[in-house]
């Protein structure tokens, strides 16, 4: 337990702020206040002249005169203060009465702010302003680092400053850190070279030099991932220990068969996920594993030979996808592999026939039909199972929970069945390790050789008749090209206009009859939007001009060149998504980068990383770091189990290893952690924040 005190009982604060704090930064007590960390520092101790100062520098630091105050429009106060090596101005539109009595002309003071260009000039807008301290430069308490803590405007407002959330601190610290009790048993403290808790909170706030400041950020970001795996980790333990897998130790005729007749040898990534999957279904555990791959890594392979596995232990095997499209296409796509193994399977989806829906019924009941793939008219349907042993999963986020466990209840073969998610979104690591704790991981790292790869290019307007050109000559030698038109709000016109702009352009350049264009966007009706997608799709069109809309795994291997505009719009994921769909076929493809000519440094660096690597986890990795978790694609309607306070799953990857590895140590030697050692950690677990359920998406 923690300090329980509430902080309206600290000096300054009152049932008025308290609430504020509660309401704003959901702080109620002074051991919640005290895990308020700071989220950068300011070294107070340095000063930047002003004449050195650039609008690109983070914050800087002035010690400067008032030269001159005017109040402009009655709602903006200008200060123009000077250092000596310079003049700049601070501008207030807010507590404009209270900053004008306080800084009168020839006053110093020290201003601290981010500076901004603005009409070609340099000012601070809103600078915090301090008295200059006897002796020379401002001392925090402890050392020269002050922490900036997180803040509203109303806090503001209150009167909850930046130097009131300092002096609430040292009260803090001074009345509720020796009731804060040591989250971690004392061994792992040892064992982890982590400083103490008490240390780690004293200097996380006042950091006594930088070194004790790192090493309490480490020890905080450590206990903080720590906790969550051994979270998350737990609950699979618990549930390995109570669930019983089927045991399928063989590798069975049917899969030697199949292994033989390949036309291709595995990748190494491959083979590598295969064997983990092997492990898992000789384990005599469940298999509950996510298998992640780029578009085109070969998942269908390590599922169909994962199902042939099954069917060599003598059990049935399923094959879910999201779409009646996507389950076609994998049925005619595994039969070429299923053929020399004499194995039979069916499709069944929500359009198969009344007459052919009862054979494939009688089919699953008797064991006849090894493997079945279809929609969610496997599970919805009152389709009955002999034996099912495995579950195969396309795309994790369109399957609920709910949905799964059905699967349990659809076999006799005595224990749930093993489980396998696919998906194509690459999610980073530390990310996959977080949202999906408790399952395993595996990841198709490689492509198949022989693939050629897509060239990216980065162009802008000045190199549209070069582009032009280009695509002129792809269509000569046969080629389709699809040009994609960033649509992020469906309901935003200036898109359509710029869509239908860029449509009639392609028109008038590229001329009817001898080339042929397809617009497809979401405003059309749907059965134009069909006519138009197919007229693509069977070449009847040379060009198809979209919306970032285009469906989701259309096929057209003939496509060479993807044309994005206004590529800066668009996140890494999804320019990559859109990439995958050339470079399908056999044919060299290009992907082109259109941009304006300036672009921020975020969106530089984006189409950078584009031209520079195909890599989708290189490129969610770094996504997750410009963006943040939460944003990544495909993950927001998951979240975060439990959001952090300190660590960053972005950037603290090491650290997270590094507690994983530590959690499933302690879970290994003590499951339940009922050792007498491991008690603190009880006690942490059974706190509200860890009591989540079903976010491990699978059961
Ligand atoms: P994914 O499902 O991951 O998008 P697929 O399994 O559909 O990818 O594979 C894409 C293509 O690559 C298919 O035509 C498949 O036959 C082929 N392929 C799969 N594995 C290999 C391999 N090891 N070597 C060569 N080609 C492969
Ligand atoms: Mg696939």
């Amino acid at each position: 337990m923690g300090s329980d005190m509430e902080v309206q009982f600290l000096p300054g604060v009152g049932p008025k702020r308290a609430e504020l704090l509660r309401k704003e930064l959901g702080v109620s007590t002074v051991g919640e206040l005290l895990r308020l960390y700071p989220f950068r520092y300011i070294d107070r101790s340095t000063f930047v002249r002003i004449a050195d100062a650039r609008p690109d520098m983070a914050y800087v630091q002035f010690k400067a005169k008032v030269l001159r105050v005017d109040l402009i429009d009655r709602k903006r106060l200008s200060v123009w203060v000077t250092d000596g090596s310079g003049e700049m101005e601070m501008v207030f539109f807010k507590g404009i009465k209270w900053m004008a009595e306080k800084l009168k002309p020839e006053a110093e003071f020290i201003f601290f702010g981010k500076p901004t260009a603005f009409n070609g000039k340099m000012n601070i807008v809103h600078p915090e302003v301090d008295p200059v301290p006897e002796g020379g430069a401002a001392k925090a308490t402890g050392g020269a680092m002050t922490g900036v803590y997180p803040s509203t405007e109303k806090l503001k407002n209150a009167g909850i400053t930046g130097k009131m959330m300092t002096r609430m601190m040292e009260a803090a610290l001074d009345r509720g850190l020796q009731a804060e009790r040591e989250t971690l048993p004392e061994y792992l403290v040892r064992q982890q070279g982590l400083v103490p808790l008490h240390f780690a909170m004293r200097n996380i706030h006042f950091p006594k030099d930088m070194v004790s400041l790192e090493k309490s950020k480490y020890r905080l970001k450590f206990e903080e991932l720590f906790l969550l795996q051994l979270s998350l980790l737990k609950q699979k333990y618990v549930r390995s220990r109570n669930t019983n897998g089927i045991l399928m130790p063989r590798v069975g005729e049917a899969f030697n068969k199949c292994y033989e007749a390949l036309p291709f040898p595995l990748t190494g990534a491959q083979k590598r996920v295969i064997t983990e999957i092997r492990n898992d279904l000789k384990s005599g555990l469940q298999m509950n594993r996510l298998l992640q791959g780029d578009v085109g890594s070969g998942k269908t392979m390590v599922a169909v030979l994962t199902a042939l596995i099954a069917i060599g232990n003598g059990y049935q095997a399923c094959i879910m996808a999201p779409t009646e499209v996507l389950a076609q296409q994998h049925f005619k796509n595994i039969q070429k592999f299923l053929a020399p193994t004499g194995v039979k399977s069916a499709l069944l989806t929500g359009s198969t026939k009344t007459s052919e829906r009862r054979e494939v019924h009688a089919g699953l009941e008797d064991g006849s039909i090894g493997i079945i793939v279809g929609t969610h008219a496997l599970i919805e349907d009152n389709v009955m199972f002999r034996n099912l042993g495995l579950a195969i999963i396309d795309e994790q986020h369109r399957f609920g929970v709910e949905q799964r466990s059905k699967l349990w209840r659809k076999t006799s073969a005595g224990a749930p069945p093993h489980v396998l998610v696919m998906t194509a979104t690459p999610i980073p690591r530390t990310l996959a390790m977080t949202l999906y704790g408790d399952l395993d991981v595996s990841v198709i790292d490689e492509l198949p050789p022989g693939r050629k790869p897509v060239q990216t290019i980065h162009a802008t307007e000045g190199k549209r008749p070069a582009l032009y050109n280009f695509m002129k000559e792809q269509i000569r030698q046969g080629r389709q090209v699809f040009v994609v038109y960033p649509l992020i709000n469906e309901t935003e016109k200036l898109d359509y206009q710029s869509l239908e702009a860029g449509a009639e352009d392609i028109m008038n350049k590229f001329p009817f009859p001898e080339y042929k264009t397809a617009v497809v966007h979401g405003k059309q009706l749907n059965d134009v939007k069909k006519f138009n997608m197919d007229a693509f799709a069977a070449g009847r069109a040379d060009i198809l001009v979209a919306t970032s809309v285009i469906e989701v795994g259309v096929d057209v291997p003939n496509a060479s060149v993807m044309v994005i505009e206004s590529a800066e719009r668009f996140g890494l994921s999804q320019l990559h998504q859109l990439r995958g769909r050339v470079g399908r076929g056999s044919e060299k493809s290009y992907c082109v980068l259109m941009t304006g000519h300036k672009l921020s440094k975020e969106s530089k660096h984006r189409i950078e990383l584009m031209c520079a690597t195909e890599n989708g986890f290189e490129l969610a990795e770094e996504d997750m770091k410009m963006r943040g978790p939460g944003d990544l694609e495909g993950t927001q309607q998951s979240g975060l189990p439990i959001s952090l306070n300190i660590a960053s799953l972005a950037k603290d990857g090491l650290i997270l290893n590094a507690a994983r590895e530590c959690a499933d140590a302690v879970l290994r030697e003590d499951p339940t952690l009922s050792l007498l050692k491991n008690q603190p950690l009880k006690d942490e677990l059974r706190k509200d924040k860890y009591q989540i359920k079903d976010y491990s998406k699978i059961s």
